[in-house]
């Protein structure tokens, strides 16, 4: 869908120059999805024409793999620190993944798969090829399946995560992340590093506090957060509170 150069907004690698690309086409609905434009696959992609000028090319879809590399190629990618693989959900298309990730690997950046953690034999097949597996860990009670009823609760996705997470360390590194929203229940986000820790309680777990958009209006108080960051720690080395940046500074 996209391909721009910007810097990354969330996770532990915030503020790296970082290439993303955006692959079109979503399973899940979360409530606060700050990228809806990417729930279906469009018929346009577009391809930034300098680096953060925020002017964009259009090329019909399906678009080839070179000209996702040659558009890559114009925005310096080899400059980047990171090459981020996006969505939507980027392991609906695995194939492709694979094939962007070795393709812009070879030119020199880290390539980090944003995903949202449930795709388990997709990513066995590009796992090879990534150097960070960014995982969401959502939550039942923000989130729903798209063949799901309207206005139904989905079922919890913590057995889903845990097999994709064993799937996931196979890579170099592997990033859990939980947006809380005021309506995140303390039982599901104690199971969630609950599973996480019988993994390995040494994975790195990222609070971050939504950012209001869409549905969500409000975000998260300090308070509510520290708690749950110290109830996290009782069972994980490494927690962190880190909130999106990009919107602070108007990047895409
Ligand atoms: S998984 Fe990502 S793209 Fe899909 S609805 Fe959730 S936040 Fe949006």
């Amino acid at each position: 869908m996209e391909v721009f150069s910007s810097v990354q907004g969330e996770g532990p690698y915030v503020g790296t120059s970082t290439l993303f690309v955006r692959l079109g086409g979503c399973d899940l609905r979360c409530a606060w999805c700050d990228s809806p434009h990417t729930w279906r696959p469009a018929p346009h992609a577009r391809f930034e024409t300098g680096r953060g000028s925020g002017t964009f090319r259009e090329r019909p879809n399906p678009v080839a793999l070179e000209d996702v590399l040659a558009a890559a190629e114009a925005l310096d990618v080899a400059a980047h620190r990171f090459v981020s693989l996006t969505g939507g959900e980027p392991l609906l298309q695995p194939t492709a993944v694979a094939a962007l990730a070795q393709g812009l690997r070879a030119r020199g950046p880290r390539i980090l798969l944003e995903t949202h953690g449930l795709a388990v034999d997709a990513l066995a097949e590009v796992v090879a090829h990534v150097d960070v597996v960014s995982m969401d860990w959502k939550l039942a009670s923000d989130v729903r399946r798209a063949s799901d009823p309207a206005g139904s609760r989905a079922a919890p996705f913590h057995a889903a995560h845990a097999r994709f997470l064993a799937v996931a360390r196979r890579a170099p590194e592997v990033v859990v992340k939980l947006v809380v929203t005021p309506a995140s229940e303390d039982a599901e986000l104690e199971e969630a590093w609950r599973r996480v820790a019988e993994v390995d309680p040494g994975i790195p777990v990222v609070l971050q506090p939504v950012t209001p958009c869409g549905d969500v209006k409000a975000s998260v108080g300090v308070e509510r957060l520290l708690a749950l960051a110290a109830r996290a720690e009782s069972g994980l080395r490494d927690v962190r509170i880190i909130p999106q940046t990009h919107v602070q500074i108007g990047a895409l």
